[in-house]
């Protein structure tokens, strides 16, 4: 499939495949009343992609964009949608700063000296966004509550349901995710994804564990993730959390260093590649992080 091409997922989902620089997945969620656009895109180009992609198809305009956290990839293109947006407390919280912070290249480069922001980041928004550049930061219009009763937050968009859940995660405290039901699609983010606001990227068991034991309650068919190009069936999902479970619970148990980790993944039947390799050295790397 050519990049950043938009598709019929199911019935009710259209999804556009990430792209460079660093574009994430987008999807629209189309029901009889409203139209409801997950993650609001790296720019205003970047989302009128999709816009004009989801026009061609005949498909009604978002009235809604959910957020699935703050990264500055998944929320620039807000202001170019239009529609209100609908964010996590801890996501809006987020969003706050980003508002707050001066965009310029001179700007950029210094938060990535202090640490606030990393190089990959920076490189990337330079890239999608060349300078001079302006960001209009929308904050949303529908929070959802820290509160546990407001979780999942369900929208009715005419025969079709999304529930959006808090699940946090490494990657970002704000990740959310989306279920849409009857199509069975779990709409990820980025929440699978390791930390990387850090010197090296990471995961941690015990956080690992509780998101995988959320995102394994839900009985999708498909499942889309931000910087994934292709779609994931439920059994390469299945595969990839037994793999991700594996690591988090070597992980946990100190006793155990890399190489033995990576002896137990070929003990138990895996190809030890770079894959399985970076797999466990993140999660090495995360021990040095208390949850
Ligand atoms: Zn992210």
């Amino acid at each position: 499939m050519p990049e950043t091409q938009l598709s019929q997922l199911t019935e009710h989902v259209y999804w556009m495949s990430p792209g460079k620089p660093d574009r994430p997945s987008l999807a629209a969620v189309v029901g009889t009343e409203r139209t409801l656009m997950l993650d609001a895109g790296a720019s205003a180009a970047h989302a009128r992609l999709f816009l004009d992609a989801l026009k061609t198809a005949g498909v009604r305009a978002p009235d809604h964009v959910a957020l699935t956290h703050w990264h500055w990839d998944h929320v620039f293109g807000a202001a170019e949608i239009g529609a209100p947006v609908i964010a996590h407390a801890r996501t809006r919280d987020q969003l706050r700063v980003l508002a707050s912070y001066d965009w310029s290249d001179s700007a950029l480069d210094a938060r990535v000296t202090t640490g606030e922001e990393i190089a990959f980041c920076a490189d990337n928004i330079k890239l999608e966004l060349p300078a001079p550049r302006s960001i209009d930061i929308v904050m949303p219009a529908i929070v959802i509550p820290n509160e546990g009763e407001f979780n999942p937050l369900t929208l009715q968009l005419g025969g079709i349901t999304c529930a959006i859940h808090y699940v946090g995660g490494d990657h970002a405290n704000d990740s959310c995710v989306m279920f849409v039901e009857p199509d069975r699609v779990l709409f990820l983010g980025d929440c699978l994804y390791p930390a990387i606001y850090a010197p090296t990227w990471y995961y941690t068991s015990a956080r690992t564990l509780a998101l995988i034991d959320t995102l394994t309650t839900f009985d999708a068919q498909f499942y889309i993730e931000g910087h994934n190009s292709e779609v994931i069936t439920r059994q390469a999902f299945d595969a990839r959390i037994a793999q991700m479970r594996l690591a988090a619970t070597l992980a946990a148990d100190l006793s155990l260093d890399e190489v033995a980790m990576l002896r137990t993944f070929e003990q138990m039947g895996y190809t030890v590649d770079d894959d399985v390799r970076d797999l466990v050295r993140e999660f090495s790397n995360g021990r040095s992080y208390s949850v």
